[in-house]
Formats: C-alpha cells, structure tokens, sequence
C-alpha cells in the first residue's frame, strides 16, 4: 500500500501519529496537515453586529461576533458616545461583510488587515468600531481556551486592580466630604474636582449670552478662577484629609498650555499622584517645556487616536502614566503593545474608565490591568442596577480594588432583549460647546 492511502485510510487525525516513522517525500505537508489538527477545530466568524443600549442613559455599543459553533459567540466594546450611530454603521455596513467566513482563531491576523480595510484609518469612529471586533475575538478565544482573558496575557501580576474613584463637589466642604466617603469606602486614590470641567460655576459673567452670541444653552468658562480655585481645592484637601490618601485631578485641557505649566507648578506642593490630560492633543508638542519645568506626575492620551500621538510622549519619557481609551485606539490588541512599550520606559497605565465605557470595556480594561507588570492605576465605576441587568458580569469594586470575575473570555455577557428596552436617548450626545467670556470656543 502506498503511503497516500495509508494516510487516506486512517483519516487526517490519525496520520498524525505516524509522523517520523514514515521517512521520505511528502513528510512535511503531513507534518503540516497533522499540526493543524492539533488543539481546537478552526473556528469561522458568522456574523458581526453592534448592539447599542443606554441603560442609564449613556449611549453603549457593544459588537457581538457570532461563530460557527452553535452558541459560541464573544462581545467586544465599541462605546463612541457621542457618535454611536456612525461606528453601528461602520460595524453592520462595513465589519460584517469584512469578517464574515475569516477565521475568528487569528486576532492579530484579522486586527491588521481589517485596520487597513478602509485605506484611511486611525479615526475614533472606525478604531471603535475595529475594537469592537477585536476584543469579541479575545473574549471567543478565552471561552475557547476555558481561560479568563488575563490567563491568555500571561496570568495576573496582581489579585486585583486598584482604582481610583471621583470625588467632586461646588465647594471645597462637599469635596472634603466626598474625599472622607470615599476614604471610609477603602479608596486610597480620589480624582478630585472643583464642579464640572474647568470649574465653570466659579466664572464670572459670561458676556456672550447678553450679546446674544452661540446658543442659550452654551455655558462660559474662565481660566483665572479655574486655576486659583483648583490651587486652593487642593490645598484644603491636603490639609483636611492628610498625606494617605493619593489626590488626582483632571485639567481636561480647557486652559492654555502655558497656564497647565504654571498650574502644574504650584500644584507641586500638595504632591498629586497625577495631573490628568494638561493640554489637548494637538498641543502635545508642550509636554517638554511641561517637564523641564516640574516633576508632576503627568496621565495623558484618552482622547488619542494614532500611535503618533503615545510613541513619542512615551519613547521620550515625557509621561508618567498613558490613559488611552482603550476603544478608541482600536482594541485590547493595540493597548497590549503600547503596554509593552510603556514597560520599556517604566510609564504605567491608567486606562480611561469612565461611565462612557461600556462593561465589556472595563472588563478588556481590568483583564489587561491584571496581567500587565507596569500598571499604574483604574479608573473605576460603579455599574447602575439596569447596567448589571443588561450586562450580566460586570466587574466589580471593593475595598478600592476592582474584582473581575473568573467565567471564561471577558466573563461579561449581554441580555439582548433587556437591551432593547432601553434604546438611546433622542438627543445625539454632542459635547456641549464652553466658551470664554467673549465667546471663543473652549477646547476639551
Ligand atoms: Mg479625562
């Protein structure tokens, strides 16, 4: 008998076992028939499609990736909230037709070429979009593997991810109080805010309004008592709360880069664990001047989009801690890698974690988190009872520390009809314009 027939007559699997003991042409194709028999049959992708929801509210898109094996599916987040529509019809228009009948085994494979599927790219609609895929094909591959994702990135560096939580209020009292809270509740970091962004309650007039100039519903923002007023926010805090607890802050890049120096200078005396997003994105060419100039600790990148925008903050040390949204950058493949880079430069991670962020997200956040050596610190949030309904699994928070559960892939599944019955609000969720007194646009 020839040795094709033997082959053909055991069927695939069982050639495999006779791979050395038949010497002679044809050994490596069987080698590599045999290889691909070993381990998990191939798995193809069947279907993708986004799900938005607003269960409190917050307009979340989440991607579902079905399989060809009956019921195994994996959920990915895709949560643009101020342009859902836009990635749904990137994800149903342009993904689905994309990723249909490839292989849902080989992420990185899939990552790259659906990445350069539209030319153009590195856009916050489509990387949403392009996360969402990506992380439903890690959540598949750890159901698959019977793993937590974490396990796939290498096991946990840490039991549980440390976060911190926001403490905010319109005068330094209620901000106190919400500090002490927070403390009670086991937090050992606290964002702290002086009102919204930019303290806006604390502006004097805003003059456009009386001259009719934008819309009624535009607010002002000055950058003088912003400023004076964050100053005297954490000297208050310190001097109330003590050295124990860790303090953040957000500048939210609504005052000149020149006034974040100064700022960032004065606030050098009430040592903040990080001064978060300094300057908008494309005045990123200051973090030089920002660093000669003091040793703040700096957490920048949630509204970055290209690798452009992390390599050099990150290659030339300019940061402390890289805060990309981990959707926006086009998935848990991409925040991976710049985690390794980081590593390399000892600047930790401080994913952003908002509410903004669908659970899947903060679970793809968590997962990393867990298994990364040079993680920083956890935004945390606090899931509402309808989110938890629709989101079976969200992590959670205790003690300060973030807690994923330990089903396989992401462990966060989602109750599709229960999503239905909270449909996202009317208004499509522009940032609403600020302005400075005479009416020029605030940048955030
Ligand atoms: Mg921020």
């Amino acid at each position: 008998m020839k040795r094709r027939d033997i082959l053909r007559g055991m069927g695939v699997a069982g050639a495999g076992g006779l791979i050395g003991l038949l010497p002679g042409e044809g050994d490596l194709a069987a080698q590599s028939v045999a290889k691909a028999t070993k381990g998990l049959p191939p798995l193809t992708i069947t279907k993708v499609k986004a799900i938005l929801t607003a269960p409190k509210g917050i307009r979340l898109c989440v991607v579902k990736v079905e399989t060809s094996e009956a019921g195994l599916y994996g959920l990915g987040c895709a949560t643009f909230n101020q342009r859902p529509l836009t990635v749904a019809a990137a994800v149903d228009e342009y993904l689905d037709p994309f990723a249909r009948g490839r292989s849902a085994d080989n992420i990185e494979d899939m990552w790259q070429n659906a990445y350069t599927s539209s030319y153009w790219r590195n856009g916050p609609v489509l990387n949403n979009a392009l996360s969402g895929l990506d992380q439903a094909l890690w959540d598949i591959k750890g159901k698959r593997a019977n793993m937590p994702v974490y396990q796939l990135l290498g096991g946990k560096c840490r039991f549980a991810v440390d976060t911190y939580t926001h403490c905010s209020g319109r005068d330094l009292k209620e901000i106190e109080d919400s500090v002490r809270r927070a403390m009670e509740r086991g937090f050992r970091h606290c964002r702290i805010q002086r009102g919204g962004y930019g303290s806006q309650h604390l502006s004097g007039q805003a003059h456009f309004k009386a001259a009719q100039f934008g819309r009624a519903s535009d607010s002002g923002m000055e950058i003088g008592p912003y400023v004076r007023g964050t100053i005297e926010m954490f000297e208050h805090i310190r001097n109330t709360c003590g050295e124990k607890i860790e303090l953040l802050h957000d500048i939210h890049e609504r005052i000149p880069p020149i006034d974040a120096i100064n700022l960032c200078k004065q606030l050098e005396a009430y040592r903040p664990f990080f001064i978060e997003d300094p300057v908008s994105p494309e005045d990123i060419g200051y973090f030089k001047m920002l660093r000669q100039q003091t040793s703040v600790p700096i957490a920048m990148g949630e509204l970055f989009n290209n690798p452009h925008e992390w390599t050099g903050l990150i290659c030339e040390r300019l940061i402390d801690f890289i805060r990309v949204h981990i959707s926006q950058i086009g998935g848990l493949s991409v925040a991976r890698k710049i985690a390794t880079l980081a590593e390399c430069f000892n600047v930790r991670s401080a994913w952003h974690g908002p509410g903004d962020v669908s659970p899947v997200g903060h679970a793809a956040n968590a997962h990393l988190d867990l298994a990364i050596w040079n993680f920083g610190i956890q935004e945390a949030h606090n899931f509402s009872q309808q989110t938890q309904e629709v989101f079976p699994g969200c992590p959670r928070v205790e003690n300060g520390y973030m807690f994923v559960n330990e089903a396989p892939g992401f462990g966060v599944d989602i109750d599709e009809k229960l999503a239905a019955k909270y449909p996202l609000p009317e208004h499509p969720g522009y940032w609403r314009p600020v302005r400075r007194p005479d009416g020029t646009a605030v940048r955030p």
